[in-house]
């Protein structure tokens, strides 16, 4: 069969990953050859140029990205990370993660990502305002509420989102909320967006540890990353009554038996930005913390910190993956042979709770109607206690892994979306 020429431009470790876990999936539904590449590879990526001012007067280019996976159920959607690691592979492997995403939640949307190499946090306000402002102004010919609609992921946020829908609107010389969303409430955002993936995790922590008969005042868990996911994690869990016993972020990792006041870890980060500086006495290393003894391990920060070299190692009960991606098909493999079955809630369904209310936002901004928080997070644990649902029964009945079942529900949305639609011309 003729190779998909687009194969080439998609490479780098993340990507493998998702063409691995893709291959995995269609193989176990016995996807014909000849469908895989119209499934897999995304139907459109766009790179773009950033020029902006720097501060001291220089001009600076950035490159920018966003990558469209499939426009068979709707329009794309999707975050924007601004990262150093940033680049074509890494996206498209986030825009195909978002497809299975949306596809297992039952949302009308394709899957999308975007993103700018850069690092955020060595710009001023000022600059992140104008790379910020041009990537979208890039992007117009591109996006729009009923093609493509962007939102945060890692190094965005609520402020880059106002930014967005700004600028989309200053062009279309009216506002369109809808173009984005993350956005602050002041801004037509949702209430509840901004806690919406870590109360989704914590959601779904809490009926993992109903199947598992363990009460969630006896459990302990560890929470890697503590950025919008980790900390309303920490903090949902905690209020669940948790015991929070380690945390960490790319700039310390802590660990202490007794449990951390989440408040107190979180006026830390409001204050210094960082959790760095936090304790001397509860300091351990980074790579130390994933592998203390917890009921609930949630890594919520980076792809790939869960690989063959430490996965035998790791003493949890439940792996709740909020961030995208953290566990490489290499350690899955390990993780579902081993004998002391950990509960895997895989990302895909974990951390859904920010699409899903991402999609509330959308269809409020479209009608102009907005919703009481009560009702935002009613619903969204409707989508989510389904999807657990749907998962388990399916992993069950197939005797697969949690994350086999969730991305075979997933890909079959979509894969039976395109053969109903057809094939044009
Ligand atoms: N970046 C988030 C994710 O990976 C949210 C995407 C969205 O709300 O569109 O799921």
């Amino acid at each position: 069969m003729m190779q998909n020429p687009n194969r080439q431009i998609y490479s780098g470790p993340v990507f493998d990953m998702a063409r691995q876990q893709f291959e995995r999936v269609a193989n176990h539904l016995q996807i014909p050859e000849m469908e895989r590449d119209r499934l897999l590879y995304p139907k459109r990526a766009i790179a773009v140029s950033c020029p902006i001012h720097r501060d001291d007067g220089r001009t600076e280019v950035f490159q920018g990205y966003r990558v469209q996976h499939h426009l068979t159920l709707g329009p794309t959607k999707g975050g924007t990370r601004f990262s150093p690691s940033v680049d074509v592979g890494e996206i498209a492997a986030l825009a195909i993660w978002m497809s299975w995403k949306c596809a297992l939640a039952g949302l009308p949307y394709g899957g999308a990502k975007g993103g700018i190499t850069v690092d955020p946090y060595a710009l001023s306000p000022r600059e992140l305002e104008a790379l910020s402002r041009r990537y979208m102004q890039e992007m117009i010919p591109f996006v729009g509420p009923h093609t493509d609609v962007m939102a945060p992921d890692m190094g965005t946020n609520e402020q880059v989102m106002a930014w967005f829908m700004d600028t989309y609107s200053m062009y279309q010389g009216q506002t369109i909320n809808e173009i984005v969303t993350g956005k602050p409430v002041s801004a037509g955002g949702t209430l509840g967006r901004r806690e919406a993936t870590g109360r989704g995790v914590a959601y779904l922590v809490a009926r993992a540890l109903d199947h598992l008969g363990i009460s969630a005042r006896a459990a302990t868990a560890i929470v890697q990353g503590f950025g919008n996911v980790g900390s309303v994690t920490a903090y949902s869990l905690a209020e669940r009554g948790v015991r929070i016993i380690g945390a960490s972020d790319h700039t310390g990792a802590y660990y202490d038996p007794n449990g951390f006041d989440v408040g107190e870890l979180q006026r830390h980060v409001a204050k210094q930005g960082q959790l760095a500086g936090f304790s001397t006495e509860s300091l351990i290393e980074q790579s130390e913390l994933l592998v203390q003894k917890c009921d609930i391990l949630v890594p919520a920060a980076i792809e790939r910190v869960i690989t063959g070299g430490n996965v035998s190692e790791l003493k949890c009960r439940i792996l709740a993956e909020g961030a995208n991606g953290p566990t490489t098909p290499e350690a899955d493999v390990i993780l579902n042979e081993r004998g002391d079955k950990i509960f895997v809630l895989p990302d895909i369904l974990c951390n859904a709770g920010g699409v899903i209310v991402s999609y509330f936002e959308w269809v409020q901004d479209l009608q102009r109607l907005f919703w009481e928080e009560a009702e935002v997070f009613d619903r969204l644990y409707q989508i989510l206690e389904r999807s657990f649902q749907q998962t388990i029964a399916r992993a069950k009945r197939d005797r697969i892994s949690h994350r086999m079942a969730a991305t075979a529900i997933g890909v079959s949305v979509v894969q039976s979306a395109k053969r109903t639609r057809g094939l044009f011309p």
